[in-house]
C-alpha cells in the first residue's frame, strides 16, 4: 500500500460539490487517497482529506458519507463556534450564507404552502 492510501481503489465520485481547497486543475492529478492518476480532460475538484489530497470525482464518496454521518454534529459545533467568536474572519463565508437564508426558507415555505393549497383543492374536487 503506497504512503497515504486511505483506500485500495476509487470509492467513487461525490454526490454533492465539496470544494474545500478552492482549487481545480486541467492537468494530472493524483487522488492521494486511493493512489489514482485522475488525468481527465474535464477539470477536477481538489479537497484536502485527512492531510491528503482527494480528487472529487474520484474519492469525493468518502467525503459525502463523513457528511451523512457526522454533518449535523459538525453544523452545530462550527455554529458554536461561531457565536463564541463572531468576528473572526474564518466565519465571512458562514455569514453569508446566514445572510441569505431566511429568503432561501422563505421561498421554500411559500412552495410548500402553494403545493398543500394546490393538494387541498384537488382533494375537495375529487369525488368521495
Ligand atoms: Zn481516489
Amino acid at each position: 500500500m503506497a504512503k497515504g492510501k486511505i483506500v485500495q481503489k476509487p470509492a467513487g465520485p461525490s454526490e454533492r460539490k465539496w470544494n474545500n481547497q478552492s482549487s481545480s486543475s486541467d492537468r494530472d492529478v493524483l487522488c492521494e487517497v486511493c493512489g489514482t492518476n485522475a488525468s481527465e480532460d474535464q477539470s477536477s475538484i481538489i479537497d484536502r482529506f485527512l492531510g491528503l489530497q482527494l480528487v472529487e470525482e474520484c474519492c469525493g464518496r468518502l467525503i459525502d458519507r463523513l457528511f451523512e454521518e457526522f454533518g449535523e454534529e459538525f453544523c452545530l459545533a462550527f455554529l458554536e463556534e461561531f457565536t463564541e467568536n463572531p468576528t473572526d474572519p474564518r466565519f465571512i463565508i458562514l455569514k453569508m450564507a446566514l445572510k441569505e437564508m431566511p429568503n432561501k426558507l422563505q421561498e421554500k415555505s411559500k412552495e410548500i404552502i402553494e403545493t398543500s393549497e394546490a393538494i387541498e383543492k384537488i382533494s375537495d374536487e375529487a369525488p368521495e
